[in-house]
Parts: C-alpha cells; sequence; structure tokens
C-alpha cells in the first residue's frame, strides 16, 4: 500500500452513508480537492463531552484524507454558530449590564475560543476554516433570495419559509416524507404555513433582539440556512462529505438539503453523509437539556469525573474505541481502560523522524474508520516493539502521532519506566482502609510517598473505594 501512496494511487476508502443507508467506495469529486463539512458548536456555553465526539471522529477522518490525497488537498470546514436565541437569552443573563450586541459578543467570544482550547487538547487538528455564521449574513440572504425567486420559498406573518411541498423528494436523508411530517405537526402555532414541514428561512426581530436589514424587513436567519451559505461559500453547491451526529439528520441536515438543492439546481448538496452515534448516560443521550452532561473542560481539569483529571488524549482514545456509529455508553471504567492501552502504547513507542504510519493501521480505518481494528494492528506493533524490535517501536510513534494520540504530557510522564512492586503495595493499603487499619494504610501511603508515588483515592461508579497513583 505503501507503492500505492507513492505513485499517487490512494487506498480504497469505503464510508457507510447515511444517504443510501450502505457502505460505499469514497470517490471525491476532484481527488485535487477534497471537500469535507461539519457542523459546529452553538456557542452560549461550554461544549460537553457528547460534542467532543464529531470532533475527534471527524478529525480523525480529515487526517486519513490528509494521508489519502495529501494535507494540501483536503479542506475540512466547520462553523461556529454564533447567532442563536439561546446566545441571546445566555447574554442577557451573564451580563445584564451592557448593550445586546456586547453582551452577545463576550458570550460567544468567550465560548468560540474555550472550544478552540478542547478541540486542541483533544488532538483535533484545526480544520481549514472555520467560519462564523455573523460573518455569511449576506451569503444567507442570497440563498433565501434565490429560493423566493424559484418559488421555493414564501413570506408570511413576518417570516421567510421553505416550501417544502415544491420540493418533491424532500425527505430522503431521514427517509421521512411530507405525510409523515403532516401528522406530527401542531397545526394551532403553525397557522401561517402552507405546510407544517415548511421551516424558517429568515425570521424578524424586535427592537431589542440581534438583526440585519434585509429585503424582509430588520431580521435574523433561520438556524438550518447558515450551513448552506457556508458550505457553499468554502467549497461549493456540490461538495464530498457532510458530516455531523446522529441528531442533526432531521430536520437540521434535511433542511440543509433542501435550501441547498433548490437553490442551486443540483441533484445532490454532498455525495457522502456522515453521523455519528451518540455518547449516552446510563441509556440516554448526554445533552445539555436533560442536564446529564459533563464539560470537556470539566473532564480535562476537574476532578468532576471519576475524582481526577484526565488527559485528552486518553478522553479521544476512550472515544474512538468504540465505531463512530455505535452508541457509547460513558464511564469511569472507559477511561481507565483507554488509559491504560495508550500508556502501553506510548511506553513501547520511539520516534525516528520521517517514517510513516502503519499501512495495516491506515487500510483498517479505510475501511469505514475501524479504530477497533486498526487498535489490535496497534496492538501486535507494540508486541514487536516491546520485544526489541526497534523499526516497530519507530511505526508505533509515527502512527500514534498520525492519530493524534501521542498525547505529550501523557508520553514524558510514562514512558519513565514504572517502579516495580506499586500495584501490589497499593492493593495491600486498599485491603487495609477496607480493614479500617489506618495506621497501617497510612505506612503505606508514606512508604510510597518517600519514593516519589502519590496516591489519589476515588470512588467509583459503583461507590467502591479505588486509588491511582502517578510519579511526583
Ligand atoms: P450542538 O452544539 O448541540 O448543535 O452539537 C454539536 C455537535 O455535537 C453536533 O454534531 C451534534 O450532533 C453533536 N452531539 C450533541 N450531543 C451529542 C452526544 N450526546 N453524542 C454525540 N454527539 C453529540
Ligand atoms: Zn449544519
Amino acid at each position: 500500500m505503501r507503492e500505492d501512496l507513492s505513485v499517487g494511487t490512494p487506498p480504497v476508502l469505503r464510508l457507510t452513508n447515511t444517504l443510501t443507508r450502505t457502505k460505499e467506495v469514497f470517490r471525491p469529486i476532484d481527488p485535487a480537492r477534497v471537500r469535507v463539512y461539519a457542523c459546529g458548536p452553538t456557542v452560549y456555553d461550554f461544549a460537553h463531552i457528547g460534542n467532543a465526539r464529531p470532533v475527534i471522529v471527524f478529525d480523525l477522518l480529515f487526517r486519513l484524507l490528509r494521508l489519502l490525497y495529501g494535507a494540501d488537498h483536503v479542506t475540512y470546514v466547520r462553523n461556529i454558530t454564533d447567532v442563536d436565541d439561546k446566545i441571546n437569552a445566555r447574554a442577557v443573563r451573564d451580563f445584564p449590564g451592557l448593550p445586546l450586541n456586547e453582551a452577545i459578543r463576550r458570550v460567544t467570544e468567550t465560548t468560540a475560543a474555550q472550544y478552540g482550547k478542547d478541540c486542541a487538547a483533544l488532538g483535533a487538528l484545526k480544520p481549514s476554516v472555520e467560519p462564523r455564521a455573523t460573518e455569511n449574513i449576506a451569503e444567507m440572504q442570497a440563498i433565501i433570495s434565490t429560493l423566493i425567486e424559484r418559488h421555493h420559498a414564501y413570506a408570511a406573518s413576518g417570516e421567510v419559509l421553505f416550501d417544502t411541498a415544491s420540493m418533491p423528494d424532500y425527505g430522503q436523508l431521514s427517509g421521512r416524507n411530507l405525510e409523515d411530517n403532516l401528522a406530527g405537526a401542531r397545526i394551532a402555532v403553525e397557522a401561517h404555513k402552507k405546510n407544517p414541514a415548511d421551516f424558517v428561512l429568515w425570521k424578524q426581530s424586535s427592537p431589542d433582539e440581534p438583526g440585519w436589514d434585509s429585503p424582509w424587513g430588520r431580521g435574523r436567519p433561520g438556524w438550518h440556512i447558515e450551513c448552506s451559505a457556508m458550505s457553499e461559500r468554502y467549497l461549493g453547491p456540490v461538495f464530498d462529505i457532510h458530516a455531523g451526529g446522529l441528531d442533526l439528520i432531521f430536520p437540521h441536515h434535511e433542511n440543509e438539503i433542501a435550501q441547498s438543492r433548490c437553490a442551486h439546481g443540483t441533484p445532490v448538496m454532498a455525495n457522502y453523509w456522515l453521523h455519528n452515534g451518540f455518547l449516552q448516560v446510563e441509556g440516554q443521550k448526554m445533552s445539555k437539556s436533560l442536564g446529564n452532561f459533563v464539560t470537556i473542560h470539566e473532564l480535562l481539569e476537574t476532578d468532576r469525573f471519576g475524582g481526577r483529571r484526565w488527559p485528552g488524549a486518553v478522553l479521544r482514545l476512550a472515544m474512538l474505541m468504540t465505531h463512530y456509529r455505535e452508541p457509547i455508553d460513558f464511564s469511569v471504567k472507559r477511561l481507565e481502560e483507554a488509559e491504560q492501552k495508550l500508556k502501553d502504547w506510548q511506553r513501547a513507542a520511539s520516534p525516528q523522524p520521517g517514517t510513516p504510519p502503519d499501512d495495516s493501521v491506515v487500510a483498517e480505518l479505510c475501511d469505514d474508520l475501524n479504530f477497533h481494528r486498526a487498535s489490535v494492528a496497534l496492538d501486535a506493533i507494540a508486541r514487536k516493539a516491546n520485544r526489541g524490535t526497534e523499526t516497530a517501536a519507530h511505526c508505533l510513534y509515527a502512527t500514534l502521532d498520525f492519530l493524534g494520540l501521542l498525547g505529550d504530557d501523557l508520553l514524558a510522564k510514562n514512558t519513565a519506566d514504572a517502579p516495580s512492586g506499586v500495584d501490589a503495595a497499593v492493593a495491600e493499603r486498599l485491603a487495609a482502609l477496607n480493614a479500617r487499619d489506618f495506621a497501617g494504610a497510612d505506612r503505606i501511603r508514606a512508604e510510597l510517598l518517600a519514593r516519589g508515588i502519590q496516591l489519589m483515592d476515588y470512588k467509583d461508579e459503583t461507590g467502591a473505594r479505588q486509588t491511582r497513583w502517578e510519579m511526583k
């Protein structure tokens, strides 16, 4: 496969396409300009670890495409939604003394900056472009005007609405048809709509709401139009891959498709649609509205989850261990397993500039990002490296680097040889604590401390006492 790469024929990449519900060979429109769009965050509050999943999964895809097609031949756009009623509400709550525009700017700037820090800590490369909705209002208005001209949109009660009945194949991505949407609609609320499935492109703003002048009065965009505008601006009317979490299939992605295809008169918006599964807590999707969330910042910088901080690379691996389309039930145990694996790999790895990532790992990822099988291949390389094969140690390092799993903070600490007998001493101390022999437990703690080993106690999910240790 390496030969293939050097003569410019990339190995075959297969991706599961939500649009066709099949795993397909990926064929870019132009291999010299592979184009990917992922829906980014609404910046009103810190991102939670569920939001980290698409960041990590589609970063892996970005890295793989860069390897296959060349780093200069892939454009990855991830937008920042900085106009939204949730942002306005947060601005009013947090900065009551400030003019609304200034308060909104504070909320969006702080949140977007934190998001950038979170993504970097998770080992995610910066996307090629991170456009903001508020910098693309004219582009949104242009699409809305075209949709009105082409009889795909109409004005009613101060809003401009997309006319879903004007698009015969509306609903292809989600498999919903207009009758389904009709059945579920609350008619009373939707009286001004021709069809309950019609959705807002532009809505009027009152004087105390943020707004922009437009042919339809001072107002602000609906939720979906921004992605149609930003993807067209940076990737063109038809591009290769559109990505996001499962919850975006309907209505967000369905409506993006409707807007873009009807405005540009194209048969598709993007050729491949990729969706990541949910990160769950006790079987429920992690979300702000359910209140069952932990922010990325809290997981990385505080002891709110499992009584300790977790390195970004550990969260990254914990997320990748499950196939991106499957749900993940998140737990401390999963993080511990990821940390152990990462330590094993990192201990066995050693750098050698110019070494490419391992072919078998790349081949597994080419099968719809099968990270599980890639990790089995990594284990095999680590075993070879541990038996003293230097090239395997170099290959392992290069592959971890390619996967964004070097996690420099961990690496420095863990490549030092683990001192012997610590695990046994920790177990002995736990047994002493459980037997209420506190003097014995303190003695073991002090002995370990004298060797530079610090113990930290915490409770696992079942409430059982656990201890981890680290070199001081
Ligand atoms: P939001 O800011 O809620 O629009 O979400 C940003 C991204 O995170 C979208 O791609 C969502 O689909 C995704 N997302 C939100 N919650 C979860 C979750 N619990 N698990 C996986 N992805 C999620
Ligand atoms: Zn979007």
